[in-house]
């Protein structure tokens, strides 16, 4: 790790300080100060930090310890939490690195071997006009992407009726028709976090979808079937938005779901801490995906209506942690209670499946005809 960056102009000369980087638990970081020199003005409000670029609007909103930042308004995860020190915020040289000539790529980019950083000049020229659109001017045709998840997995069986149906069965027999269906629309590109029978670590699948979303718009949608021992009688569908419980019933549910966690190997989540969840909570209220979640879910209970035999259950919320590192509008649906024998035996129908795929499709569909709204940014 170099002990500073250097910055200059495309010319080659020098042009502007060098950033020193130091290392703190155990990471590079550097003074967020330094961004000061690099065309930055920085607002600090208590433990938040927002950065402007050039006169804009707040184009970064960074809080201390959290390895989540905003960057006009879309989330986007750091390597390592930044850090607070002697009252100094420092963010990590990633930010320098990868962000900025990611995120600003005429204006930033970043030579590894020479450790420097080059920045164009800025402020003139027709730019990038703002109000909103992306500052990287990529294609024309705009893709969304589709991350689908079929709950639990390998030895993690979900659920299991009593004819021996497994929830994981049903989940990744819905998951891949509605792979199946969607990979035809010209506009979506469409991912499975499991395409077999394994298990993939809860936490792991939030992250791998938000890599794979990247800076396009794209939804998470955990596909699941209910449980509950004690009442044979209780039935119908239900989908789920993140967020705290309310009821008794949403509460269970999610504890259910997220006792999946304990199946995973020892080492598999982020360093075996549980992740503050009321703190993830509250930069997803930041992040405007709630409100855009509980629409999608809305489109789900609309379209599953059409097809499944019910009783509509609504859409319902709770703490899932399946959906809380998916940084993009995220549903978890669940089909049906396997512990209702009809239901058992309507969800182990493949012909059932494919409904269920084709009105979850549906849903997709309808969502991506709203979102993202037009002039979204901020
Ligand atoms: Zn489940």
């Amino acid at each position: 790790m170099p002990e500073e960056i250097r910055v200059r102009a495309p010319g080659g000369e020098e042009t502007r300080a060098p950033v020193p980087v130091r290392r703190e638990g155990g990471y590079a970081v550097f003074p967020a100060q330094a961004l000061e020199s690099l065309g930055w003005t920085l607002a600090r409000e208590g433990d938040e930090t927002t950065a402007r670029w050039e006169g804009r609007e707040p184009l970064v909103r960074v809080r201390s310890g959290s390895p989540l930042l905003l960057w006009a308004g879309e989330g986007v995860q750091l390597a390592h939490p930044t850090r607070r020190v002697e009252d100094h915020l420092y963010l990590p040289v990633q930010f320098l690195t990868d962000i900025l000539p990611w995120k600003l790529p005429g204006v930033f980019s970043y030579d590894e071997a020479a450790s420097t950083l080059t920045l164009a000049s800025f402020g003139e020229g027709e730019g990038e006009g703002r109000g909103g659109t992306p500052v990287a001017g990529e294609s024309e045709r705009r893709v969304s992407v589709v991350v689908i998840d079929p709950g639990h997995g390998g030895r993690d069986p979900g659920a299991v009726g009593a004819r021996g149906t497994r929830e994981k069965d049903v989940a990744l027999g819905i998951a891949r028709a509605l792979h199946r269906i969607l990979s035809d629309e010209e506009d979506m590109e469409v991912y499975l976090t499991r395409e077999d029978d394994r298990l993939i670590p809860l936490w792991r699948r939030g992250e791998e979808a938000t890599r794979w979303k990247g800076e396009r718009p794209g939804v998470f949608v955990s596909i699941h079937a209910n449980a509950l021992p004690n009442s044979r009688a209780t039935r119908g569908f239900e989908t789920y938005f993140l967020s705290e419980a309310r009821t008794e019933h949403e509460r269970r549910v999610a504890a259910l779901e997220n006792s999946a966690v304990e199946m995973e190997e020892a080492g598999t989540g982020p360093q075996g801490q549980d992740p503050d969840l009321s703190y993830i909570l509250t930069e997803l209220r930041n992040l405007d995906h709630q409100h855009w979640s509980a629409l999608l879910a809305e489109l789900m209970q609309e379209e599953l209506a059409r097809v499944h035999p019910g009783p509509n259950r609504g859409v319902k919320q709770g703490p899932f942690a399946v959906i809380t590192n998916a940084l993009m509008p995220s549903v978890l649906l669940e089909v049906g209670f396997i512990t209702n024998p009809q239901e058992e035996q309507i969800m182990s129908q493949r012909s059932f499946q494919e409904d269920a795929a084709r009105a979850a499709a549906q849903a997709i569909r309808e969502f991506f005809r709203r979102y993202p709204p037009e002039g979204a940014g901020e």
